[in-house]
Parts: C-alpha cells; structure tokens; sequence
C-alpha cells in the first residue's frame, strides 16, 4: 500500500515524488511512457530559477535522480482508472493495479493536432510535434512551423540552425509568444513569417512535399515546398479515464485551484492537466510540492 501514487511522471509529478518522500510519504510514480514529460522536448532551459541554462532532458534526469534517491518508486505503466474500496483508492493500469491512500493525478497535456487531412499518416514522413527530437532529419532542407506561442517560436528557431529555410506560419498577425523570442527569429535570415495563414493541407505522396496555406485575410490559398511541418500549436490534456470520479472543465482540464484539491476526496492534481492560466516549468514544479503537501496532510488525517 502506498501513501502516494502519482499518475504522471513529468516536472510535475517527479516534483511531488520529492516533496512526498520528503514528508516520510511512501511514494510511486506511474508513467506510461517513461519519465521526463514535455520538458525533454525543450533543448534550453532558462528561466527556471537558479539554474542559468540547462537542456530539458538532462533537467528531466536531474529530477528523475533526485525523486529515486529519496526513495520514491518509478513504474512505466499507462493508468486507465481509480476506483474506490474501503477507503483506498485503487489505481489501475492497463496492466495490473496499485492501492494507495492518496492520488495526484500529474497527467500534463497532449500536443494538439493540426485537424488536417492525411496528418496521422504523415507523422514521422514530414509532420513532427518535436523539433527538438526530428529536426536533426530536415538540415538542409525547408521546413513549415505552425503556431504562435512560445513553442513554435522556439521551435522555429531550433530549425532555423539546422533547415535551409523555415517558414513560421501563424493565424494572426501578432505573436502569443515572448518579443523576445519573435526578435531573435526577424534578426534570422533564413526565417519567414507567414502570417494571417492557416495550414488548408499536407501535400506529398508518401512523404511531405508541400504545405497549402490559406491568407486568412485575402481568402489567397499559396503552397509552401517544404519537406518538413512542425506542428506547434498547444496542448490538450488527456483525463478522459479519471471523468467519473473528479469534475474536469469543458477543456477537459481537471478543476481545481492552486491548492491543487480536486473534487474528490484524497485525490489531488498537479501541473498542466488542472485549470490554470500559466503552464511552465516553475508552475508545474510548485504545484507538484503544493499537491504532495496536500496529500501528506490528507494522509495523516486518514491515520489520527
Ligand atoms: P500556446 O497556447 O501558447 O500557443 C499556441 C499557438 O498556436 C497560438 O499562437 C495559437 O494561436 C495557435 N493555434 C492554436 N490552435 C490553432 C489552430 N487550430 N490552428 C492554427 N494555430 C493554432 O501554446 P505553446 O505550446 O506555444 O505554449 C504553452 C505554454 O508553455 C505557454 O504558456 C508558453 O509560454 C509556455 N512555453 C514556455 C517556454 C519557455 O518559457 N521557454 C517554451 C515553450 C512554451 P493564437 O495566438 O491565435 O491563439
């Protein structure tokens, strides 16, 4: 039986495995597909406090490290549902399951489609949703990103090192993201915005060829000749398989306030699958202690 079970092994997850094994909490972490999250698509880190610049993948391993070395356990299974017995909360995974006395659910969110034609059958042949880990494959070449926030506009200047030439596509004619980061990209030769425009459709036979824009504004439809579309248009969470026992909002986003309390009762949340207004790394960190602390308390309660 574990005091902690935490579903979701990202910044936020593996931050309240330290604070829950901190507070003498016997703590396990399940992810499905390894630890680390969003973050290790993230080649530099900088502005999380105290460290200058770091890679996200080696801030994941950091984090992984230290979880471990307090005592927290690590399992690479994908959690399917909880279930309620006596008071334990029963984690199942799709294969086997966990009894713990308290839940946070640490899930973060799912890159977000384009919606296009073809898209799945694209990905990993010229669509990618990491430029970090794919565009190695386009040097040389030319290369789309779509998107207006943060990502795409480190994204594009990731590409914009590698690729002969990036395109950044984005639906209005201002950026989401940081001035900064948009004035790094106008100062790259080999970058051009394509603004007001939406992707209409991915052009190629087997592998991408083309990229049908469509102005926003003059109704024109243009065809940009890249081999290569990185998709960086947000994220979306994925808490479907908890919805019968904590309310989500329309988003499918987990309700709950910085206290991180859910609506049932031992089961917390923490980091970018709960209603919030900033997701970064900082925020995903502090709600991780924020949910363990939580947790602890609820724990000693169940035991007075
Ligand atoms: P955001 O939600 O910030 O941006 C998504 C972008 O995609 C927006 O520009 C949006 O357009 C556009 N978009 C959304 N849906 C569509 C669609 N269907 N078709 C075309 N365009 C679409 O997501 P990010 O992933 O960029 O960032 C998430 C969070 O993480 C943000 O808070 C960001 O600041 C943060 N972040 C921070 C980093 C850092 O500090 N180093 C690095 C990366 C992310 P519109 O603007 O018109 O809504």
């Amino acid at each position: 039986m574990y005091d902690i079970i935490i579903i979701g092994a990202g910044t936020a997850g593996m931050s309240a495995a330290i604070y829950g094994q901190r507070a003498g909490k016997k703590t396990l972490m399940l992810d499905e597909k390894g630890f680390g999250g969003q973050i290790l698509n993230t080649p530099e880190v900088e502005n999380y406090p105290g460290i200058k610049r770091i890679s996200g993948f080696a801030f994941a391993g950091d984090l992984y490290q230290q979880a471990t070395e307090l005592g927290a356990e690590i399992v690479y299974e994908k959690a399917v549902g909880i279930e309620e017995a006596d008071g334990v909360k029963i984690v199942k995974t799709d294969s086997g399951q966990y009894m713990g006395k308290s839940v946070i659910l640490a899930t973060g969110a799912k890159n977000r489609p384009l919606g296009l034609k073809d898209e799945q059958k694209f990905t990993g042949s010229g669509v990618s949703y990491c430029a970090t880990c794919d565009g190695a494959f386009f040097r040389g070449r030319s290369v789309a990103v779509v998107g207006g926030g943060n990502t795409a506009l480190e994204d594009a200047e990731v590409l914009a090192g590698m690729a002969e030439k990036v395109y950044l596509v984005h639906r209005r004619d201002t950026f989401r993201g940081d001035a900064a980061n948009v004035r790094r990209l106008e100062n790259r030769e080999n970058v051009q915005f394509v603004l007001d425009s939406v992707p209409e459709k991915l052009i190629g036979e087997n592998v991408i060829s083309g990229l049908g824009v469509k102005n926003v504004k003059t109704g024109e439809s243009t065809v940009l000749s890249v081999q290569g579309v990185f998709v960086a248009i947000g994220q979306m969470p994925d808490n479907q398989a908890f919805a019968d026992l904590i309310e989500l909002d329309k988003s499918g986003y987990i309700q709950a306030g910085e206290d991180c309390v859910t609506s049932a009762p031992g089961i917390f949340t923490a980091g970018d699958c709960r209603t919030k207004k900033i997701r970064q790394l900082t925020t995903a960190a502090a709600d991780g202690a924020v949910a363990a602390l939580a947790a602890a308390e609820y724990v000693n309660g169940l035991e007075r």
